[in-house]
């Protein structure tokens, strides 16, 4: 079950930062910690502060996508096409969140895998192990734009929970499609996200920004 709902008090503090040279162009990296010992990347590429409408990612952990190039998941493609989009627009911010695997770890998210090449999808393989089908929160994300002076961002997702907890947090500008051309395997994961998930499709016309007034029915609706 997705407990995104209950209260939440984000522990969040700033630990450390730097410039560092990447293939998407200079990026300030900084480390976020939890209570709990949990370290969250934030990443930021020219002035973001004061400044409405920041072009913005969150972004949770993928190793197997992201490190080892998985293609049973979209992750490495929506992070790469992130850090491009942001580099071409030249501000934003990527907020990077130490949940892999939907907030079960990787561990769990082989077992997981390991139900799936059984045949069943994401939701049910994560039932049959009595896992929760996605724990992930945003309030930490949401209490790091705010540290950084973010007014309000544009964010890149198709994730109606992220979209709802950024709303919450009053940071939401608007909201940009980010569905990336993935191969065969990784589609069966999209179409999951999209079937039992709520996530929005973000090809042909629906791809466009919603605005204010489809916001609320949208999420009114779900
Ligand atoms: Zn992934």
């Amino acid at each position: 079950m997705n407990d995104q709902h209950t209260p939440f008090e984000s522990t969040i503090s700033f630990s450390a930062s730097a410039i560092v040279p990447t293939r998407y162009g200079d990026w300030e990296m900084s480390t976020f910690h939890d209570v709990q010992g949990n370290e969250h990347v934030c990443l930021t590429h020219g002035n973001v502060s004061d400044i409405e409408g920041i072009l913005c990612r969150y972004h949770s952990a993928c190793m197997t996508g992201e490190i080892f190039g998985s293609q049973k998941c979209d992750c490495g493609e929506q992070l790469d096409a992130a850090l491009r989009r942001i580099q071409k627009e030249g501000r934003g911010v990527v907020i990077y969140l130490a949940q892999e695997g939907r907030g079960i770890g990787l561990t769990n998210k082989l077992r997981a895998y390991d139900v799936q090449s059984r045949g069943y999808d994401t939701v049910d393989a994560n039932r049959a192990l009595g896992l929760p089908d996605d724990t992930r929160r945003y309030d930490d994300a949401n209490a790091i734009l705010k540290m950084l002076g973010i007014k309000s961002v544009r964010l890149m997702t198709n994730n109606p929970e992220k979209l709802r907890s950024v709303r919450e947090a009053g940071l939401l500008f608007d909201r940009e499609a980010h569905l990336q051309p993935v191969g065969s395997i990784a589609q069966r994961y999209v179409q999951t996200k999209q079937h039992r998930m709520g996530h929005l499709n973000g090809s042909n016309e629906e791809s466009q920004p919603l605005f204010h007034s489809e916001f609320e029915s949208f999420l009114n609706a779900s």
